[in-house]
């Protein structure tokens, strides 16, 4: 798919042809421009020449057929993930990555072991919530959320991100709401403080995953470079001038940080109403010795919360069976 070259490709024709070809593509979901009949036949094969609207994708579905991975082939051949999650209370989520592969390195992470390749074209992400809009319209529904949680750190890709976030909000084209999307991050600075003034609704989402440095930054590099204190002053900035919720979320792993100590801490720093923890029990990757927190262990983690009034959640694991859940977006075959 390649929707770059639309406006070239259309620069001769009468203005109305662009609003035709996004309808086309935005409402109608088409994935070959000779179903743009409206177009005359020349312009049509010269649109599926120069802006093809295929998409070239492999699909998994889970055994519960209630998450559908995909792994979308770019221009140039680099891979990338992307989920859809049907939710029983019918929002259709989409998680799409922002970045071929990550540099960040956290190591519980598949992403992180595979490097960073590149960072994605909106056009890309765009792409990967047009086909499962093109997969569900088949059954007359459509994509309600997308959260940014698939491969990459999006805030070290923020223009094609936030470019992305306004067409995913634009009538014309997604219209999904921005309270409907939601972006996270390992805890870029620079990108919560340009975020805190975008005068958005979306979502915003920190990857915790430890309540001190001294853990954090064996889990994740990053946090050498941005601490745990600085990210949440930052935090607090956007809570100052958004007056908006912000997730954080929380992996368990097995004697890692999923202790009465830890959990202990955690509710220590995570004391404000408008803070909530997403647990999430970790996946499996296959690089690391990392295990998921037993079932034991995390009734005792949320007991702990509950007992010193922390508001949280636990993340419903969605297409274990086919590597689609949280960090195990690897691109590979
Ligand atoms: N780079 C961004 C977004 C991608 S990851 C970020 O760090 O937030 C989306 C979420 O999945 C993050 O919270 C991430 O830490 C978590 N995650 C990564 N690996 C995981 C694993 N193996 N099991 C469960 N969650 C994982």
């Amino acid at each position: 798919m390649d929707l770059d070259n639309l406006k070239i490709a259309l620069e001769n024709e009468p203005k109305y042809r662009i609003k035709q070809a996004k309808e086309a593509i935005f409402k109608n979901f088409i994935s070959d421009w000779d179903k743009a009949t409206f177009f005359s036949v020349s312009l049509r094969e010269k649109l599926n020449k120069e802006c093809p609207l295929e998409i070239k994708a492999e699909s998994l579905v889970s055994k519960s057929k209630d998450s559908i991975k995909t792994r979308i082939t770019l221009k140039d051949g680099f891979l990338i993930e992307s989920v859809l999650m049907r939710h029983k209370d019918g929002r259709n989520t989409v998680c799409v990555s922002s970045q071929v592969g990550c540099p960040l390195e956290c190591t519980f992470c598949a992403t992180g072991q595979m490097g960073f390749k590149r960072n994605l074209e909106p056009s890309e992400i765009i792409e990967q919530v047009l086909f499962f809009s093109r997969y569900l319209k088949k059954s007359g529904k459509k994509v309600t959320n997308v959260t940014f949680m698939g491969m990459g750190e999006p805030f070290l890709n923020y223009d094609n991100v936030m470019k992305t976030v306004r067409m995913l909000n634009d009538k014309e084209l997604f219209n999904i709401g921005a309270r409907n999307i939601s972006i996270s991050t390992a805890g870029i600075i620079e990108g919560i403080e340009k975020f805190s003034n975008e005068g958005l609704q979306v979502n915003l989402a920190i990857s915790l995953h430890a309540p001190n440095n001294e853990l954090r930054s064996e889990l994740m590099p990053i946090n050498k470079k941005y601490p745990l204190g600085k990210v949440m002053e930052a935090v607090n900035n956007y809570i100052k001038k958004t007056n908006r919720q912000v997730m954080f979320e929380y992996l368990l792993t097995k004697d890692i940080n999923d202790t009465i100590y830890y959990a202990t801490e955690l509710a220590k720093i995570m004391k404000n109403p408008l803070y909530y923890v997403n647990l999430i029990l970790y996946n499996p990757t296959g690089h690391n010795n990392f295990q998921p927190s037993t079932t034991d262990r995390v009734k005792k983690f949320k007991d702990i919360l509950s007992k010193k009034k922390i508001i949280f959640s636990q993340r419903f694991r969605f297409g274990e069976d086919i590597k689609a859940a949280c960090g195990q977006f690897a691109g590979k075959k």
